[in-house]
């Protein structure tokens, strides 16, 4: 099912149109709310991963659902649905075990990635509601990257 994006006219996806809170009428396509969101000027970021094997890396994220785009041998965009989530940057004198670095993935659904990326085999911690407002799980990817994925509960 598609419906008319009010801003630019195009038929998009139902899933990727949201509607204005205090206008529902309005519906607003993912390209246009990106454009708003510079508009408004609001910050994105995309966290990048340091990778010791970028082979397996990819392998693993289209496993559980994200496209990636290598750039080259070295650095690679990785992407949900068109957005961009994350980077892979090569680094060969990666220690796994002392690796820290993650990101927090904040979705519509946690409970549908949660079975997602444990029916790829992705060893997930489980799904819980946090005090802090989010139903939430983590995993590590293949380098120790740890990717935290929550969705907004009422608490
Ligand atoms: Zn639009």
């Amino acid at each position: 099912m598609t419906v008319t994006c009010s801003c630019c006219g195009q038929e998009r996806p139902v899933e990727q149109v949201g509607e204005l809170q205090c206008h529902p009428e309005t519906r607003v396509c993912r390209d246009c709310i990106s454009w708003l969101h510079h508009q408004a000027g609001m910050v994105e970021t995309t966290p990048t991963f340091p990778v010791l094997d970028m082979a397996a890396t990819i392998a693993f994220y289209e496993s559980i659902g994200f496209d990636v785009h290598a750039y080259d041998d070295g650095f690679a965009f990785v992407q949900y649905e068109d957005v961009s989530v994350f980077d892979l940057d090569l680094r060969p004198d990666l220690d796994v075990s002392r690796n820290m670095a993650g990101c927090f993935l904040i979705v519509p659904d946690s409970d549908e990635w949660h079975a997602r990326v444990v029916a790829a085999g992705v060893s997930a911690g489980p799904l819980e509601d946090m005090p802090w407002g989010m139903r939430e799980f983590a995993f590590s990817d293949p380098n120790g990257n740890r990717v935290r994925v929550g969705t907004t509960i009422s608490t």
